[in-house]
């Protein structure tokens, strides 16, 4: 019985390739160490991709939540409306919405939740002229966060094409 010498499944008779891993039963050592080197590299790709996209979606997460929290509280406060709280609080589920999203479609789910942010301020803005200012360096961090997922998300579809 003989075992793959990279993966150590039993190979079938008269295969060329390791049923399970793919190298080449006869290729030489060089041509074996130069394959299973790019299957490390395909594998820490895809962990580093998976990396990228998780924290693509984590900054939409706590950004929906976080956003979700604080419009609550202050419709608690009585400083916006209900129907102001319903637009708002209703675009910062979108925004969790779209981390459930970045799964399946990374890019886009970034760049929606980069409009749902800014449909967020606008809003601010026109119910209270100072909202686009209040808290600036909260809205400079957020944005922030999400430009930093974009990368991650581009970084994502980059890997996964290769
Ligand atoms: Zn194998």
């Amino acid at each position: 019985m003989e075992f793959c010498s990279y993966c150590k499944t039993k190979i079938e008779i008269d295969s060329p390739h390791c049923s399970n891993c793919g190298i080449s039963l006869y290729a030489s050592e060089d041509e074996k160490s130069k394959y299973i080197t790019n299957i490390h590299r395909a594998r820490e790709k895809f962990v580093e991709a998976s990396g990228a996209m998780h924290r693509a979606k984590w900054v939409l997460f706590v950004i929906g939540f976080a956003s979700l929290f604080f419009h609550f509280f202050l419709l608690y406060l009585g400083k916006i409306e209900l129907a102001d709280f319903i637009f708002l609080g209703g675009l910062s589920g979108l925004l969790v919405a779209a981390g459930f999203l970045t799964n399946d479609y990374p890019i886009p789910s970034v760049i929606v939740g980069i409009i749902f942010v800014v449909g967020i301020y606008a809003y601010q803005f026109y119910i209270d002229l100072d909202g686009l200012f209040k808290g600036i360096i909260w809205k400079i961090v957020i944005l922030s966060s999400l430009i930093y997922a974009l990368k991650s998300a581009i970084e994502f579809e980059k890997m996964i094409e290769n």
